[in-house]
Protein backbone atom coordinates (compact mmCIF):
# COMPACT_ATOMS: atom_id res chain seq x y z
CA UNK A 1 0.00 0.00 0.00
CA UNK A 2 1.59 3.38 -1.04
CA UNK A 3 0.15 7.02 0.49
CA UNK A 4 -0.29 9.80 -1.34
CA UNK A 5 -1.16 13.57 -0.13
CA UNK A 6 -4.75 15.50 -0.51
CA UNK A 7 -2.37 18.28 -2.47
CA UNK A 8 -0.30 15.64 -4.82
CA UNK A 9 3.30 17.00 -4.95
CA UNK A 10 4.67 13.88 -3.59
CA UNK A 11 5.64 11.01 -4.67
CA UNK A 12 3.86 7.94 -3.71
CA UNK A 13 5.37 6.59 -0.09
CA UNK A 14 5.04 3.59 1.92
CA UNK A 15 3.34 3.68 5.45
CA UNK A 16 6.16 3.34 7.61
CA UNK A 17 7.49 6.82 5.85
CA UNK A 18 3.71 7.61 6.03
CA UNK A 19 3.68 7.51 9.73
CA UNK A 20 7.28 8.79 10.58
CA UNK A 21 6.03 11.99 7.61
CA UNK A 22 3.35 12.91 9.83
CA UNK A 23 1.77 16.04 7.79
CA UNK A 24 3.02 15.55 4.58
CA UNK A 25 5.66 17.97 3.31
CA UNK A 26 3.45 19.76 0.88
CA UNK A 27 1.42 20.97 3.60
CA UNK A 28 -1.48 17.97 2.82
CA UNK A 29 -2.64 14.99 4.75
CA UNK A 30 -1.23 11.66 3.91
CA UNK A 31 -4.04 8.92 2.62
CA UNK A 32 -3.79 5.05 0.97
CA UNK A 33 -3.69 5.48 -2.82
CA UNK A 34 -6.58 3.47 -2.82
CA UNK A 35 -8.78 2.49 -0.12
CA UNK A 36 -9.09 -1.71 0.31
CA UNK A 37 -12.69 -2.83 -0.30
CA UNK A 38 -13.78 -5.70 2.10
CA UNK A 39 -15.58 -8.59 0.22
CA UNK A 40 -18.42 -10.42 1.82
CA UNK A 41 -16.46 -13.90 1.89
CA UNK A 42 -13.52 -11.82 3.73
CA UNK A 43 -15.50 -10.33 5.96
CA UNK A 44 -18.01 -12.98 6.79
CA UNK A 45 -13.96 -14.87 7.94
CA UNK A 46 -13.69 -11.76 10.19
CA UNK A 47 -16.87 -11.91 12.38
CA UNK A 48 -16.24 -13.95 14.90
CA UNK A 49 -12.19 -12.55 15.43
CA UNK A 50 -11.50 -10.85 18.92
CA UNK A 51 -10.44 -6.98 18.94
CA UNK A 52 -6.53 -7.52 18.36
CA UNK A 53 -7.02 -9.98 15.48
CA UNK A 54 -9.28 -7.86 13.69
CA UNK A 55 -7.12 -4.86 14.32
CA UNK A 56 -4.53 -6.92 12.76
CA UNK A 57 -6.79 -8.32 9.76
CA UNK A 58 -8.10 -4.08 9.24
CA UNK A 59 -4.18 -2.78 9.41
CA UNK A 60 -2.78 -5.33 7.25
CA UNK A 61 -5.02 -3.97 4.60
CA UNK A 62 -3.10 -0.90 4.72
CA UNK A 63 0.20 -1.93 5.95
CA UNK A 64 2.85 -4.13 3.87
CA UNK A 65 6.32 -3.00 5.11
CA UNK A 66 6.23 -4.15 8.29
CA UNK A 67 6.34 -8.48 9.22
CA UNK A 68 3.08 -10.13 9.58
CA UNK A 69 4.96 -11.21 13.55
CA UNK A 70 5.46 -7.47 14.40
CA UNK A 71 2.65 -6.69 13.29
CA UNK A 72 0.74 -8.52 15.90
CA UNK A 73 3.23 -8.27 18.78
CA UNK A 74 2.79 -4.08 18.16
CA UNK A 75 -0.96 -4.74 18.18
CA UNK A 76 -0.73 -7.11 21.29
CA UNK A 77 1.08 -4.59 23.11
CA UNK A 78 -0.79 -1.42 22.75
CA UNK A 79 -4.09 -3.26 23.41
CA UNK A 80 -2.58 -4.53 26.89
CA UNK A 81 -3.08 -1.73 28.96
CA UNK A 82 -6.61 -1.56 28.38
CA UNK A 83 -9.02 -2.77 31.54
CA UNK A 84 -11.37 -4.84 29.55
CA UNK A 85 -11.08 -7.69 27.50
CA UNK A 86 -13.52 -6.57 24.62
CA UNK A 87 -11.00 -3.68 24.57
CA UNK A 88 -14.09 -1.56 23.11
CA UNK A 89 -16.93 -3.12 24.51
CA UNK A 90 -21.02 -2.09 23.46
CA UNK A 91 -23.77 -1.89 25.72
CA UNK A 92 -27.41 -0.92 24.97
CA UNK A 93 -29.48 1.46 27.00
CA UNK A 94 -32.63 2.63 26.18
CA UNK A 95 -32.82 1.55 22.30
CA UNK A 96 -29.23 2.92 21.29
CA UNK A 97 -26.26 1.17 21.44
CA UNK A 98 -23.12 2.87 23.41
CA UNK A 99 -19.60 1.86 22.22
CA UNK A 100 -17.17 2.44 25.07
CA UNK A 101 -13.75 3.72 23.78
CA UNK A 102 -12.66 4.87 27.36
CA UNK A 103 -11.03 1.96 28.60
CA UNK A 104 -7.78 2.80 27.95
CA UNK A 105 -5.18 4.13 30.20
CA UNK A 106 -6.09 7.94 30.30
CA UNK A 107 -9.86 7.28 29.68
CA UNK A 108 -10.59 8.37 26.83
CA UNK A 109 -10.74 7.49 23.33
CA UNK A 110 -7.81 8.66 22.00
CA UNK A 111 -5.89 5.93 23.71
CA UNK A 112 -7.29 3.04 21.20
CA UNK A 113 -4.85 5.25 18.48
CA UNK A 114 -1.83 6.67 20.46
CA UNK A 115 -1.04 3.32 22.53
CA UNK A 116 -0.57 1.96 19.22
CA UNK A 117 0.73 4.93 18.21
CA UNK A 118 3.91 5.16 20.76
CA UNK A 119 4.49 1.38 20.32
CA UNK A 120 4.74 1.98 16.28
CA UNK A 121 6.79 5.26 16.83
CA UNK A 122 9.48 3.13 19.36
CA UNK A 123 9.70 0.50 17.12
CA UNK A 124 10.40 2.22 14.07
CA UNK A 125 13.17 4.25 16.11
CA UNK A 126 14.96 1.22 16.79
CA UNK A 127 14.51 -0.06 13.40
CA UNK A 128 16.18 2.82 12.36
CA UNK A 129 18.51 3.77 14.83
CA UNK A 130 16.60 7.62 14.79
CA UNK A 131 15.41 9.85 17.51
CA UNK A 132 12.73 11.81 18.05
CA UNK A 133 11.41 14.28 20.50
CA UNK A 134 7.45 14.87 20.49
CA UNK A 135 6.25 18.74 21.43
CA UNK A 136 2.89 19.98 21.52
CA UNK A 137 0.01 21.94 23.56
CA UNK A 138 -3.03 20.30 25.30
CA UNK A 139 -5.94 21.66 26.44
CA UNK A 140 -6.06 18.78 28.54
CA UNK A 141 -7.39 15.08 26.76
CA UNK A 142 -4.86 14.75 24.01
CA UNK A 143 -1.78 15.34 26.40
CA UNK A 144 -2.48 12.84 29.10
CA UNK A 145 -3.12 9.77 26.21
CA UNK A 146 -0.03 11.17 24.45
CA UNK A 147 2.10 10.91 27.34
CA UNK A 148 0.50 7.71 28.23
CA UNK A 149 1.32 6.63 24.41
CA UNK A 150 5.16 7.12 24.77
CA UNK A 151 6.19 6.80 28.59
CA UNK A 152 9.71 4.90 28.92
CA UNK A 153 9.44 4.48 25.16
CA UNK A 154 13.04 3.88 23.88
CA UNK A 155 14.64 7.17 21.82
CA UNK A 156 11.65 8.92 22.58
CA UNK A 157 11.09 12.01 24.32
CA UNK A 158 8.30 14.18 25.08
CA UNK A 159 7.46 17.59 25.82
CA UNK A 160 3.90 18.68 26.17
CA UNK A 161 2.68 22.40 27.49
CA UNK A 162 -0.36 22.42 29.08
CA UNK A 163 -2.28 26.46 30.13
CA UNK A 164 -1.07 26.75 33.90
CA UNK A 165 -3.88 26.18 36.32
CA UNK A 166 -5.87 26.35 33.16
CA UNK A 167 -6.63 22.61 33.09
CA UNK A 168 -8.77 20.55 35.22
CA UNK A 169 -7.57 19.22 38.48
CA UNK A 170 -7.54 15.77 37.37
CA UNK A 171 -6.39 16.33 33.76
CA UNK A 172 -3.30 17.93 35.37
CA UNK A 173 -2.52 14.93 37.50
CA UNK A 174 -2.78 12.29 34.72
CA UNK A 175 -0.30 14.06 33.24
CA UNK A 176 1.97 15.55 35.58
CA UNK A 177 1.88 12.12 38.25
CA UNK A 178 3.75 10.39 35.03
CA UNK A 179 7.11 10.80 36.30
CA UNK A 180 9.18 8.25 33.31
CA UNK A 181 12.63 9.99 32.70
CA UNK A 182 11.33 10.96 29.08
CA UNK A 183 8.23 12.97 30.01
CA UNK A 184 8.06 16.66 30.25
CA UNK A 185 5.50 18.08 31.33
CA UNK A 186 5.21 22.47 30.71
CA UNK A 187 2.70 24.82 32.38
CA UNK A 188 2.94 27.66 30.38
CA UNK A 189 2.00 30.61 31.86
CA UNK A 190 -0.62 31.84 29.35
CA UNK A 191 -3.56 30.07 27.56
CA UNK A 192 -3.61 27.20 25.67
CA UNK A 193 -3.82 28.82 22.28
CA UNK A 194 -0.21 30.72 23.74
CA UNK A 195 1.02 27.25 23.92
CA UNK A 196 -0.56 26.22 20.38
CA UNK A 197 1.85 29.18 19.21
CA UNK A 198 4.60 28.02 20.59
CA UNK A 199 4.68 24.73 19.05
CA UNK A 200 3.65 26.91 15.68
CA UNK A 201 6.83 28.32 16.13
CA UNK A 202 8.67 25.61 17.17
CA UNK A 203 8.14 23.81 14.15
CA UNK A 204 8.65 26.45 11.76
CA UNK A 205 11.99 26.87 12.99
CA UNK A 206 13.28 23.98 10.71
CA UNK A 207 17.16 24.23 11.59
CA UNK A 208 15.91 23.61 15.15
CA UNK A 209 13.06 20.67 14.29
CA UNK A 210 15.59 18.89 12.33
CA UNK A 211 18.70 18.95 15.30
CA UNK A 212 15.91 17.90 17.49
CA UNK A 213 14.06 15.11 15.13
CA UNK A 214 10.83 16.89 16.24
CA UNK A 215 7.88 14.87 16.07
CA UNK A 216 3.83 15.71 16.81
CA UNK A 217 1.03 13.77 17.53
CA UNK A 218 -1.65 15.67 16.55
CA UNK A 219 -4.19 13.87 14.83
CA UNK A 220 -3.24 14.33 11.25
CA UNK A 221 -0.67 11.03 11.99
CA UNK A 222 -2.52 8.25 9.20
CA UNK A 223 -1.48 5.78 11.88
CA UNK A 224 -4.38 7.18 14.14
CA UNK A 225 -6.82 7.08 11.95
CA UNK A 226 -6.14 3.35 10.77
CA UNK A 227 -6.21 2.15 14.28
CA UNK A 228 -9.26 3.90 15.04
CA UNK A 229 -11.17 2.33 10.98
CA UNK A 230 -10.86 -1.60 13.59
CA UNK A 231 -13.23 -0.38 16.30
CA UNK A 232 -15.66 0.41 13.98
CA UNK A 233 -15.90 -2.74 12.02
CA UNK A 234 -15.53 -4.54 15.29
CA UNK A 235 -18.89 -3.10 16.54
CA UNK A 236 -20.52 -3.40 13.15
CA UNK A 237 -19.78 -7.37 13.65
CA UNK A 238 -20.93 -7.09 17.24
CA UNK A 239 -23.98 -5.08 16.75
CA UNK A 240 -24.84 -7.56 13.62
CA UNK A 241 -24.43 -10.19 15.22
CA UNK A 242 -26.91 -9.26 18.71
CA UNK A 243 -29.62 -7.80 16.37
CA UNK A 244 -29.58 -10.07 13.06
CA UNK A 245 -29.59 -7.29 10.84
CA UNK A 246 -26.96 -6.49 8.04
CA UNK A 247 -27.28 -2.59 8.20
CA UNK A 248 -26.41 -0.23 11.57
CA UNK A 249 -25.38 3.83 11.74
CA UNK A 250 -22.84 5.42 13.86
CA UNK A 251 -23.34 8.70 15.71
CA UNK A 252 -20.17 10.35 16.19
CA UNK A 253 -18.99 13.50 18.66
CA UNK A 254 -16.86 15.40 16.12
CA UNK A 255 -13.90 18.35 16.62
CA UNK A 256 -11.07 17.42 14.55
CA UNK A 257 -12.93 14.97 12.24
CA UNK A 258 -10.17 12.47 12.79
CA UNK A 259 -12.68 9.98 14.61
CA UNK A 260 -15.56 10.49 11.97
CA UNK A 261 -13.74 10.34 8.97
CA UNK A 262 -11.80 6.53 10.53
CA UNK A 263 -15.86 5.80 10.13
CA UNK A 264 -15.87 7.19 6.64
CA UNK A 265 -13.37 4.78 5.72
CA UNK A 266 -14.74 1.83 7.18
CA UNK A 267 -18.17 2.62 5.27
CA UNK A 268 -15.97 2.77 1.85
CA UNK A 269 -14.58 -0.88 3.18
CA UNK A 270 -17.44 -2.58 4.14
CA UNK A 271 -20.20 -0.71 2.08
CA UNK A 272 -23.29 1.41 2.66
CA UNK A 273 -25.05 -2.33 2.92
CA UNK A 274 -22.90 -2.58 6.19
CA UNK A 275 -22.82 1.31 7.57
CA UNK A 276 -25.68 3.43 5.97
CA UNK A 277 -25.20 6.53 8.10
CA UNK A 278 -22.69 8.88 9.83
CA UNK A 279 -24.14 11.27 12.04
CA UNK A 280 -21.54 13.90 12.65
CA UNK A 281 -22.36 15.71 15.99
CA UNK A 282 -20.77 18.69 17.26
CA UNK A 283 -21.13 21.22 20.33
CA UNK A 284 -21.91 25.10 19.62
CA UNK A 285 -18.46 24.84 17.71
CA UNK A 286 -20.42 23.96 15.28
CA UNK A 287 -17.93 24.72 11.67
CA UNK A 288 -18.67 21.01 10.99
CA UNK A 289 -22.29 20.51 11.51
CA UNK A 290 -23.19 23.72 9.21
CA UNK A 291 -20.53 22.31 6.64
CA UNK A 292 -22.88 18.83 6.08
CA UNK A 293 -26.51 21.08 6.84
CA UNK A 294 -25.89 24.40 4.36
CA UNK A 295 -22.51 23.80 2.73
CA UNK A 296 -20.90 26.56 4.80
CA UNK A 297 -17.64 25.79 6.06
CA UNK A 298 -16.46 29.11 7.60
CA UNK A 299 -14.88 29.59 10.34
CA UNK A 300 -15.51 31.56 13.86
CA UNK A 301 -14.38 32.52 17.34
CA UNK A 302 -13.78 29.29 19.43
CA UNK A 303 -16.84 28.77 22.05
CA UNK A 304 -15.91 26.76 25.24
CA UNK A 305 -18.17 24.28 26.63
CA UNK A 306 -18.67 21.43 28.50
CA UNK A 307 -16.95 19.52 25.98
CA UNK A 308 -14.03 20.82 25.60
CA UNK A 309 -12.29 18.22 23.44
CA UNK A 310 -14.30 19.03 20.56
CA UNK A 311 -13.78 23.02 20.86
CA UNK A 312 -12.24 23.60 17.60
CA UNK A 313 -12.21 25.84 15.19
CA UNK A 314 -10.35 24.29 11.82
CA UNK A 315 -10.93 20.62 11.72
CA UNK A 316 -7.89 19.40 11.13
CA UNK A 317 -8.97 16.04 9.33
CA UNK A 318 -11.50 17.90 7.19
CA UNK A 319 -9.01 18.05 4.20
CA UNK A 320 -9.19 14.12 4.12
CA UNK A 321 -13.39 14.31 3.11
CA UNK A 322 -12.66 17.00 1.01
CA UNK A 323 -10.07 15.28 -1.22
CA UNK A 324 -12.40 12.48 -1.49
CA UNK A 325 -15.87 15.41 -1.99
CA UNK A 326 -13.35 16.53 -4.96
CA UNK A 327 -13.52 12.90 -6.83
CA UNK A 328 -9.97 12.56 -5.26
CA UNK A 329 -8.59 15.20 -7.44
CA UNK A 330 -5.32 16.69 -5.70
CA UNK A 331 -5.48 20.36 -7.57
CA UNK A 332 -8.57 21.15 -6.90
CA UNK A 333 -8.17 20.27 -3.10
CA UNK A 334 -4.53 22.05 -2.77
CA UNK A 335 -6.55 25.13 -4.76
CA UNK A 336 -9.75 24.53 -2.10
CA UNK A 337 -7.23 24.68 1.18
CA UNK A 338 -5.66 27.66 -0.38
CA UNK A 339 -8.81 29.59 -0.67
CA UNK A 340 -9.57 28.58 2.72
CA UNK A 341 -6.69 30.04 4.14
CA UNK A 342 -7.10 33.21 2.78
CA UNK A 343 -10.76 33.83 2.60
CA UNK A 344 -11.90 31.47 5.82
CA UNK A 345 -14.66 29.74 4.32
CA UNK A 346 -15.24 27.52 2.11
CA UNK A 347 -19.08 26.78 -0.16
CA UNK A 348 -20.36 24.16 -1.79
CA UNK A 349 -22.51 23.28 -4.85
CA UNK A 350 -25.79 21.97 -5.33
CA UNK A 351 -23.96 18.59 -6.55
CA UNK A 352 -21.39 18.59 -3.47
CA UNK A 353 -24.15 18.88 -0.79
CA UNK A 354 -25.74 15.96 -2.39
CA UNK A 355 -22.49 14.00 -1.91
CA UNK A 356 -22.12 15.38 1.32
CA UNK A 357 -25.79 14.46 2.15
CA UNK A 358 -25.27 11.04 1.51
CA UNK A 359 -22.09 10.25 3.35
CA UNK A 360 -23.41 12.58 6.92
CA UNK A 361 -26.34 14.04 9.20
CA UNK A 362 -24.99 16.38 11.33
CA UNK A 363 -26.53 18.23 14.41
CA UNK A 364 -24.93 20.96 16.74
CA UNK A 365 -26.01 19.91 20.27
CA UNK A 366 -26.28 23.18 22.85
CA UNK A 367 -24.93 23.26 26.21
CA UNK A 368 -28.25 23.24 27.64
CA UNK A 369 -29.23 19.90 25.57
CA UNK A 370 -26.02 18.01 26.55
CA UNK A 371 -26.94 18.63 30.13
CA UNK A 372 -30.75 17.49 29.94
CA UNK A 373 -29.44 14.71 27.70
CA UNK A 374 -26.84 13.19 30.85
CA UNK A 375 -29.98 14.29 32.94
CA UNK A 376 -32.61 11.93 30.94
CA UNK A 377 -30.42 9.27 29.73
CA UNK A 378 -29.15 8.61 33.10
CA UNK A 379 -33.15 9.12 34.78
CA UNK A 380 -34.43 6.10 32.42
CA UNK A 381 -31.09 3.73 32.13
CA UNK A 382 -28.96 4.82 35.16
CA UNK A 383 -26.02 5.12 32.88
CA UNK A 384 -23.77 8.14 33.60
CA UNK A 385 -22.99 9.87 29.32
CA UNK A 386 -19.72 12.29 29.60
CA UNK A 387 -20.74 15.72 28.12
CA UNK A 388 -19.22 14.67 24.60
CA UNK A 389 -20.85 11.37 24.46
CA UNK A 390 -23.78 13.12 25.68
CA UNK A 391 -23.52 15.43 22.05
CA UNK A 392 -23.36 12.52 20.05
CA UNK A 393 -26.48 10.43 21.89
CA UNK A 394 -29.02 13.10 21.33
CA UNK A 395 -27.80 13.65 17.67
CA UNK A 396 -27.76 9.78 17.27
CA UNK A 397 -31.69 9.11 18.63
CA UNK A 398 -32.40 12.45 16.73
CA UNK A 399 -31.64 10.71 13.81
CA UNK A 400 -32.19 6.63 14.68
CA UNK A 401 -34.03 4.64 11.98
CA UNK A 402 -35.43 1.54 11.13
CA UNK A 403 -31.62 0.21 12.10
CA UNK A 404 -29.24 -0.16 15.09
CA UNK A 405 -27.80 3.48 16.04
CA UNK A 406 -24.41 3.24 17.71
CA UNK A 407 -23.12 6.10 19.78
CA UNK A 408 -19.49 6.42 20.23
CA UNK A 409 -18.78 6.99 24.02
CA UNK A 410 -15.63 8.86 23.70
CA UNK A 411 -14.48 9.75 26.98
CA UNK A 412 -15.11 8.42 31.24
CA UNK A 413 -17.64 10.72 32.78
CA UNK A 414 -15.45 10.72 35.39
CA UNK A 415 -13.00 12.72 33.34
CA UNK A 416 -15.84 15.49 33.36
CA UNK A 417 -17.22 15.18 36.79
CA UNK A 418 -18.31 18.75 36.71
CA UNK A 419 -20.79 19.05 33.85
CA UNK A 420 -22.06 15.74 35.02
CA UNK A 421 -22.41 17.05 38.46
CA UNK A 422 -24.47 19.89 37.12
CA UNK A 423 -26.67 17.15 35.50
CA UNK A 424 -27.45 14.59 37.87
CA UNK A 425 -25.10 15.56 41.17
CA UNK A 426 -21.51 14.30 42.01
CA UNK A 427 -20.57 10.94 41.28
CA UNK A 428 -18.09 8.72 42.67
CA UNK A 429 -14.79 9.25 40.92
CA UNK A 430 -13.20 5.83 39.14
CA UNK A 431 -10.47 4.67 40.85
CA UNK A 432 -7.60 4.62 38.11
CA UNK A 433 -8.77 9.04 38.29
CA UNK A 434 -9.19 8.71 42.33
CA UNK A 435 -5.91 7.08 43.26
CA UNK A 436 -4.18 9.83 41.34
CA UNK A 437 -4.69 12.21 44.65
CA UNK A 438 -1.74 12.88 46.18
CA UNK A 439 0.62 11.24 43.85
CA UNK A 440 4.25 12.81 43.22
CA UNK A 441 3.99 15.22 40.66
CA UNK A 442 6.67 16.70 38.12
CA UNK A 443 6.26 19.51 35.90
CA UNK A 444 8.40 22.89 34.91
CA UNK A 445 6.56 25.85 34.79
CA UNK A 446 7.89 28.23 32.20
CA UNK A 447 6.79 31.72 30.95
CA UNK A 448 4.74 31.84 27.89
CA UNK A 449 7.83 32.32 25.68
CA UNK A 450 9.62 30.44 22.73
CA UNK A 451 12.92 31.04 23.37
CA UNK A 452 12.51 29.85 27.05
CA UNK A 453 10.52 26.74 25.91
CA UNK A 454 13.04 26.49 22.96
CA UNK A 455 16.07 26.79 25.78
CA UNK A 456 14.06 23.98 27.65
CA UNK A 457 13.85 21.25 25.12
CA UNK A 458 17.70 21.99 23.99
CA UNK A 459 18.28 20.98 27.35
CA UNK A 460 16.26 18.15 27.62
CA UNK A 461 16.05 16.42 24.23
CA UNK A 462 17.38 12.87 23.97
C1 LIG B 1 -10.67 14.30 20.79
C2 LIG B 1 -12.01 14.01 21.35
C3 LIG B 1 -13.19 14.10 20.55
C4 LIG B 1 -13.17 14.57 19.11
O1 LIG B 1 -12.56 13.66 18.24
P1 LIG B 1 -12.04 14.16 16.80
O2 LIG B 1 -11.33 13.00 16.23
O3 LIG B 1 -11.14 15.33 17.07
O4 LIG B 1 -13.25 14.55 16.01
C5 LIG B 1 -14.40 13.76 21.14
N1 LIG B 1 -14.48 13.38 22.44
C6 LIG B 1 -13.38 13.29 23.23
C7 LIG B 1 -13.54 12.89 24.64
C8 LIG B 1 -12.11 13.59 22.71
O5 LIG B 1 -11.04 13.51 23.51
Amino acid sequence: MKYISTRGKISPIGFKEAVMMGLATDGGLLLPETLPAIDAKTLSSWKKLSYQDLAFEVMSRFIDDITASDLRSLITRSYQTFSHPQITPLVKKDGVYILELFHGPTLAFKDVALQFLGNLFEYLLAESGDRMNIVGATSGDTGSAAIQGVRGKKRINIFIMHPHKRVSPIQELQMTSVLDSNVFNIAIQGTFDDGQAIVKNIFNDIPFKEKHCLGAVNSINWARIMAQIVYYVYAYFRVSELENCQTVDFSVPTGNFGDVFAGFVARKMLGRSCIEKLVLATNDNDILSRFVTRGDYSTNQVTPTCSPSMDIQLASNFERYLYYLNGEDTKRTADDMATLSIKHCLHFDQDAMTAISNDFMALRVSETEVISTIRDFYAATGYVLDPHTAVGVKAGRQFAANRPMICLATAHPGKFCDAVAKAIGEQPLPPSLAMLQGLPTRCEILAADTTIVKEFINGHAV
